[in-house]
């Protein structure tokens, strides 16, 4: 093991437990110094198929959830499933032969069981967002309203929503929305962030020059890979080691206190999880 003196998060990463190398992505992870992990749910259609109903986002989110709990005991510390509807789903079912409003109605169900997965199970946050692509009004008014809808659900069950959305950097009127539906923006985490991102919490896409405007800006800021564990595109994104080589070079650079920052700190204050105490003794020395 190699150890860096620190808790290290990636708040990003899917596991495919179905095609994909599901916990031996974890273990290189820890190799290289990696403590905990927020593990996404692939999308629907990836695990099981373009989810049309209640049952298959259930089967889904399962799959996620038991991968997530064998990743948690390899981990020197603990990993987390994020459940949620993938935003793309809507072209999907659309394309399926279902109108805006009723693909609208099916994701929403989805995360109407993300939600119940946050209160009564294991589930730490909700996923949702909208499209990165460009799309019709009527498809965008749905998806933004699908959105709405996570924003509502979490600030009922108290828990933080990972955004995916378009690229950019100025989000606040999205925080803004996330307020009138009673969510704090500190609890919406904007995912696959550059270091500027404005409105939610950032977080930041693992590439050296996207973390050092982060750590400039001296706002609170996650790091992540997106690591999508897909052996049909292997280096399509940053690998399950990135953040933990990151994080040794930013303290190499002298970056103590950005490191303290996106891994205990803006991890307590977002998500209200203590990456210290759940870090076992033993490998903490
Ligand atoms: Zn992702």
């Amino acid at each position: 093991m190699d150890e860096l003196d620190t808790p290290v998060l990636d708040n990003h990463l899917h596991l495919d437990p179905v095609n994909g190398r599901g916990v031996e992505a974890v273990e290189e992870f820890a190799d290289h110094g990696g403590t905990h992990l927020n593990v996404l749910n692939k999308p629907s259609w990836n695990l099981v198929e373009a989810a049309t109903d209640e049952s298959i986002f259930r089967e889904c989110f399962d799959l996620t959830v038991d991968v997530t709990e064998a990743a948690d005991e390899v981990l020197p510390g603990r990993a987390w499933p994020v459940l949620g509807v993938h935003p793309a789903l809507i072209s999907q079912l659309v394309d399926d032969g279902y109108t805006p409003a009723e693909a609208r109605d099916i994701m929403q169900a989805g995360l109407d069981v993300a939600a119940e997965y946050v209160a009564d199970g294991p589930a730490l946050a909700i996923k949702s967002g909208r499209p990165h692509y460009e799309v019709d009004d009527a498809v965008w008014e749905a998806s933004n309203a699908v959105m709405r809808h996570a924003f509502d659900l979490a600030g009922e069950v108290g828990c933080v929503v990972q955004l995916h959305t378009e690229g950019g950097e100025d989000f606040t009127e999205i925080a803004e929305w996330a307020e009138s539906e009673g969510l704090p923006r500190e609890q919406v985490v904007k995912h696959y962030s550059n270091g500027r991102v404005r409105g939610p919490v950032k977080s930041v896409i693992a590439n050296t020059e996207d973390i050092e405007d982060a750590v400039e800006t001296g706002e609170p800021f996650l790091m992540e890979t997106d690591y999508i564990d897909d052996p049909d595109r292997p280096g399509a994104v940053l690998g399950p080691k990135t953040v933990p080589r990151r994080v040794r070079w930013l303290l190499e650079e002298g970056h103590d206190e950005a490191v303290r920052r996106a891994h205990v700190e803006t991890p307590a204050r977002v998500y209200g999880i203590d990456t210290e105490a759940t870090l076992d003794a033993s490998s903490n020395n």
